[in-house]
């Protein structure tokens, strides 16, 4: 990226027609604070992956609630729209600012109250995800949210994205673990909706509108989120079965047999598993044999080790009975616990030096999600010969990372130029079946179209009439979303 000098801005957009505004951000919250040199501005411009990039007048830095509410209301006096950044990690281009100014939260980054007895956390929008783990760890508690972006991605991020993970599987989404919020309004007002009360019956739940909207309602500044006991037991197993039919039939079993301790259901098909054994420095196959499909299993608990591990062991003795797998390696160590962790945490890094790929972040019914992965598998390759499927994540939640590498003697652009015909066959399915087709991701830029064709049209009139009273000007975030 070429460097600009400060009156140039970034990447083309003049910040010498934003003077006044500019002027009146320094003195709202410090000349250091509002970036205009491109150098400080180029990592954000970029979308996580460099699947898109856009542009900016300014990067402000504001250090307190009032001060976000204090650029907002400058920036809509002056009418220059506003971009929310967190860590920008999201995967939908929700973060790439569109020309006007970006925010970051950065700033934003104490911990304001522990609360052990109520069990919660208020944390400012910034705060890294990792830290707010390490931080519940102290009072030996544990806040579950885990990302593989955990050391970058930013709590008030996660609730913009309602971000899923690894362990939605026992603790639900982002949104399940929030009891109250702080957000400031595209016009400067402040919403405190900061309770940590598990009970509060009084009207529309107004928290639940700015989580998972993508920072194009407010800027979420603080919230207050739940923590829960910490785990002193976890039994890790990666067992292979002959396809996702019989892994479906696993899951079951699990659910029954290992009750609320079924902590992780995570999916790995064979590709998927020999690119990480190719690829990924410390990896290895731990069975001898090759078999069609993986899972990778974890119960976690409160008891002792030895009655998670026979709870483990009993129910793949059983599965094994019924032919549900057909091999299995539990983690004796947490040594080995980790290294099965590690073929499944590796997966997306280690498809990229097969070359292109097309992904897919869906959900389904879990009870549809077998027929999801053959159905979907038989058209893409019915539709393109060679192709190579690689569907694998969270098959317990019936969210699937549905990616598609290309065939090994094809061309990457070739290959991408199919995005739009196998978003048309993978979500085509994914709907008929009652499925979403971003099940993680959000909307962002990357999937506005797939919204105007799958969403319910009345849900997508209310969502309009949503963003038009709360930001009548199309302040916050344009171009996102909707
Ligand atoms: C390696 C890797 C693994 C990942 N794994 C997962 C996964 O397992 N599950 C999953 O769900 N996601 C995953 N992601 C995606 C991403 O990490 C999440 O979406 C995360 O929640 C984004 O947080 P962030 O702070 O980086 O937000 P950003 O990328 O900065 O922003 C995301 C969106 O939220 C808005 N926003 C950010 N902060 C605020 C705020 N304070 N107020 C209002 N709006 C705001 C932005 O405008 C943007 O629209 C992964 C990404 C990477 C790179």
């Amino acid at each position: 990226m070429t460097t600009l000098t400060a009156e140039r801005g970034a990447s083309g957009t003049d910040s010498r027609d934003h003077v006044p505004l500019l002027d009146a951000l320094r003195d709202a919250i410090g000349a250091a604070y509002v970036l205009t040199d491109a150098q400080d501005l180029a990592t954000r411009l970029v979308e996580d992956r460099g699947l898109r990039s856009g542009t900016a007048i300014a990067l402000l830095r504001p250090g307190s609630t009032e001060e976000v509410a204090t650029c907002l209301r400058l920036c809509q006096t002056a009418k220059v729209p506003v971009t929310p950044q967190g860590g920008n990690t999201g995967l939908a281009g929700g973060g790439v600012p569109d020309g006007g100014i970006i925010l970051t939260t950065d700033r934003l980054n104490r911990i304001r109250q522990v609360d052990p007895t109520n069990a919660t956390m208020t944390v400012e929008a910034g705060c890294i995800l990792a830290n707010i783990q390490a931080a519940a760890d102290e009072v030996d508690a544990l806040f579950p949210l885990s990302l593989a972006s955990e050391g970058s991605c930013q709590i008030g991020g996660n609730l913009s994205t309602n971000a899923g993970g690894t362990a939605v599987l026992r603790y639900g989404n982002t949104r399940d673990l929030v009891l109250g919020v702080e957000v400031v309004l595209p016009d400067g007002r402040v919403l405190n909706d900061l309770n940590g009360l598990r009970k509060n019956n009084t009207g529309y739940d107004l928290k639940n509108l700015f989580i998972g909207a993508e920072g194009t309602l407010g800027i979420i500044t603080a919230a207050v989120i739940k923590l829960f006991p910490k785990p002193t037991a976890r039994a890790t197993a990666l067992v292979a079965c002959t396809g996702p039919d019989p892994a479906l039939a696993l899951y079951a079993r699990m659910r029954s047999q290992t009750a609320d301790t079924l902590s992780t259901f995570e999916y790995i098909d064979r590709l998927g598993l020999q690119m990480v054994v190719d690829h990924a420095p410390g990896c290895s196959d731990p069975m001898v044999e090759v078999h069609p499909a993986y899972c990778l299993i974890e119960l976690t608990g409160n008891g002792a080790q030895a009655d998670l591990d026979a709870r483990l062991e009993g129910a793949l003795e059983a599965a094994f009975e019924a032919e549900e797998i057909i091999d299995a390696v539990i983690g004796a160590s947490e040594a080995q616990k980790d290294a099965l962790w590690a073929l499944r945490e590796n997966l997306s890094e280690a498809q990229k030096p097969e070359g292109a790929s097309i992904k897919h972040d869906v959900s389904v019914p879990v009870s549809r999600v077998a027929d999801f992965i053959k159905v979907a598998t038989q058209a893409c390759m019915d539709h393109m010969p060679g192709l190579r499927p690689c569907p694998f994540g969270h098959f317990g939640d019936g969210n699937l990372h549905f990616n598609l590498s290309r065939p090994v003697d094809m061309a990457d652009a070739d290959f991408l130029a199919e995005y739009g015909a196998f978003n048309r066959i993978v979500h085509d399915i994914v709907h008929e079946m009652g499925g979403s087709f971003s099940a993680e991701h959000g909307i962002g830029t990357f999937k506005r179209a797939e919204l105007r064709r799958y969403k319910d049209p009345v849900a997508l009139e209310l969502m309009e009439q949503l963003k038009a009273v709360l930001d009548p000007g199309q302040m916050l975030n344009p171009g996102k979303v909707l």
